[in-house]
């Protein structure tokens, strides 16, 4: 089973109930929605904390938030947060992952992205029809508590925004920020 993990809060949640489910776990950190290098890095290393705390193995995918922005941002730079924009980042993460997934034999997949109390898993299970996307409601069963309890305990990074520069709580010239990614500006 091949985890998509958003981050190591998120994902400290998930990894000891699939595991009482049976599952063997390899982590997949795929991430080109941060809005920098240092952030994803930041994340990178609370899920590489995560795997070693909880003995899986960690497969780290490369960024290109570039190639996110054209993919997935692009006129979309003020949608609201629940909103288009993030339904199209569910499904550019998810099939990113579905294609490791196929290119590894792994039996399934399943994101961490269901532990935030912030998303609706219902339009998360809607971004990928791949036969292998488990549809795991991780915040169900106080997911989200175990989350905060076990980063506390493993002392992870727990970040302050979803993680594109259009959910930086301070978001004043966020969309110039993007439009000079883009090379637009
Ligand atoms: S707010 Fe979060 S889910 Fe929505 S587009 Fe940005 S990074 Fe993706």
């Amino acid at each position: 089973m091949l985890l998509h993990t958003c981050c190591g809060p998120c994902a400290s949640a998930c990894v000891p109930r699939l595991r009482e489910e049976g599952h063997e776990v390899t982590m997949f950190y795929s991430n080109s929605n941060i809005d920098s290098s240092e952030e994803f890095e930041k994340r990178l290393a609370g899920a590489r904390r995560l795997a070693e705390a909880d003995a899986v193995e960690l497969v780290a995918d490369g960024y290109d938030h570039g190639d996110w922005l054209k993919n997935v941002a692009a006129g979309l730079e003020d949608a609201p947060e629940r909103g288009e924009r993030c339904a199209g980042c569910f499904r550019y993460n998810l099939a990113r992952t579905a294609a490791y997934a196929a290119a590894h034999g792994y039996d399934a997949f399943a994101t961490s992205l269901t532990v935030s109390p912030h998303k609706v898993s219902r339009v998360i299970f809607e971004a990928s029809a791949d036969k292998r996307f488990l549809k795991a409601d991780f915040k169900k069963r106080d997911g989200f508590r175990t989350s905060l309890e076990r980063s506390a305990e493993l002392g992870l990074y727990r970040q302050d925004y979803c993680g594109c520069e259009f959910s930086r709580p301070r978001n004043g010239g966020v969309r110039m920020r993007a439009e000079q990614k883009r090379g637009e500006k």
